[in-house]
């Protein structure tokens, strides 16, 4: 985050009658009424700044350097992979910017192509036999994989009968909110000492009732569940099905595989895993593999290959349905292949060995500084560290952002007290992660000294402390210029 000048004017206020930075043309053909109707037309014009073109690009500018971002500076957020995404992945995606989902399949073909070897290696890639790429999302991936499990259940002629999913207490949010609006019970089981899920626990939820066990391994804590075997098998004996959370699969890409550890449907994060930038709010995807006994249930459509033809197949009786329009966010799908072919299978797993290595090395540079681990014992791709004495962990992410270095995940998850959630990821360097260790033990160093100094933090960040339960009990989410104006009017009235 680079310090920037309180007194940068905003587009508005730049605004000059009658500038302009760009002359759109003439329109030719039939005027717009005829063309759009006249009820899409607008009554009077829409209130927009009037600005030069340097304006303009100083407005964005300056706007982006209020912003921290990966190309700034390093971002170790726990379960969100905050990691570098090389760019020649956006040129990938942008030669596919031209192709409209509703062109015909046969003008298309070398984009379907792509989709369906895409599906083909991450079905690899996971050890499942079939994939759907058209998810939005992590969560929108758990929803089209929980459905396809209660339409498993029903085919079967227990829908009625199996009530409840089992999901462990550490469990992202994402995993009881999807259960719950599919329909479930959640049944929850506790994480035991060693940072694994408490398999006698777990044993004890699993019965007659139980549609699913839903499961992140390695787990949000960053520790690989050692008995995933035997709790799949223990699942399937009472007829459950086992789902994994593979939204943070570079912990194990290239290196071992859900369906070979027994889970039933797993969904991957192409924005965390598989190269597309995330954080900022842009398009997601959660592409979702099963194995063959739950493919009937997929949602349509289907792209096949029929000899040398890839063909969208409509007609899916048993679907869940379509949990997306057209074949899901394409550009996204396109930066993933891009991804995968440009690594192939040793620069996947070569992938996953830095992950851990990098969280490994900083968590022991962090016991250097003080901190102590919640789980101590080696780690996958993020650990969870707590501050040292009576130090709060808020306080210390909030110190760091003058560092020009983004905090940690921040008290998740909630079984660990005072939770730091570290995830470096394998594109950081060793001095960048030395960097960091270091800072952070700067920091801490001062605010056991300095507690006035600490309340205050931070004093370079274009914004300090934000009342964060005014943001979410009144957020403010749509910005008009018209209230800007009246805000700024009534703060030279006070
Ligand atoms: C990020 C994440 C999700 C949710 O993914 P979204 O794309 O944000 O919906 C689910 N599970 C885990 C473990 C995650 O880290």
């Amino acid at each position: 985050m680079t310090q920037t000048r309180e007194d940068v004017p905003l587009i508005f206020e730049r605004s000059q009658p009658g500038r302009r930075g760009v002359t759109p043309p003439v329109t030719e053909g039939a005027p717009l009424e005829t063309l759009l109707g006249r009820e899409h037309l607008r009554s009077e014009p829409p209130r927009l700044p009037e600005v030069s073109e340097l304006d303009l690009v100083r407005h964005y500018t300056n706007l982006a350097h209020r912003q921290f971002s990966i190309d700034g500076n390093v971002y170790p957020l726990g379960s969100c992979t905050m990691k570098y995404n090389p760019k020649v992945h956006e040129e990938a995606a942008s030669l596919f910017s031209d192709v409209h989902p509703e062109q015909d399949d046969g003008s298309v073909q070398g984009t379907l192509g792509l989709l369906w070897h895409l599906a083909r290696d991450l079905s690899e890639i996971t050890g499942m036999d079939q994939v759907t790429l058209q998810p939005a999302a992590g969560a929108h991936g758990e929803l089209t994989g929980i459905l396809m499990i209660r339409a498993f259940h029903e085919a079967n002629g227990e829908g009625a009968q199996r009530r409840t999913v089992i999901v462990p207490d550490a469990a992202h949010g994402t995993n009881p909110a999807t259960a719950g609006m599919v329909g479930y019970d959640v049944v929850e089981v506790p994480t035991g000492e060693d940072g694994e899920v408490d398999v006698g626990a777990l044993r004890a939820a699993l019965g007659p009732d139980t549609a699913a066990v839903m499961l992140t391994n390695p787990s949000t804590v960053g520790i690989f569940e050692g008995r995933i075997l035997e709790i799949a098998e223990a699942a399937h004996a009472v007829g459950a099905q086992v789902y994994y959370d593979g939204a943070n699969l570079n912990a194990i890409v290239g290196k071992a595989r859900p369906g070979d550890m027994g889970f039933d449907v797993v969904h991957l994060n192409l924005h965390k895993t598989f190269t597309t930038p995330h954080g900022g709010g842009g398009p997601g995807t959660g592409p979702v593999g099963v194995k063959a006994h739950l493919a009937p249930f997929l949602p349509g459509p289907v792209i096949e290959r029929e000899g040398e033809r890839y063909v969208v197949q409509e007609d899916r009786p048993n679907s869940v349905g379509r949990m997306r329009s057209h074949h899901g966010n394409v550009g996204n799908l396109v930066r993933a292949y891009a991804y995968i072919r440009s690594l192939g299978p040793d620069g996947l797993a070569d992938v996953a060995e830095k992950a851990v290595l990098n969280a490994n090395y900083l968590r022991k540079r962090l016991e250097e500084q003080g901190f102590s681990m919640a789980y101590d014992r080696t780690c996958m791709h993020e650990f969870v560290a707590q501050p040292p004495g009576e130090l709060r962990t808020l306080d210390l992410a909030k110190a760091l952002l003058d560092e020009g270095m983004h905090p940690m995940t921040v008290y998740f998850p909630l079984v660990v007290k005072e939770a730091m959630m570290v995830e470096p990821t394998e594109t950081e360097a060793l001095e960048t992660l030395d960097a960091y260790a270091e800072a952070l033990g700067r920091v801490t160093r001062r605010a056991q000294q300095d507690a006035e100094w600490l309340a205050g933090a931070p004093y370079m960040t274009p914004v300090r402390r934000l009342d964060e339960v005014l943001a979410a009990r009144t957020p403010i989410l749509r910005w008009t210029p018209s209230e800007a104006v009246d805000a700024v009017q009534g703060e030279a009235a006070d």
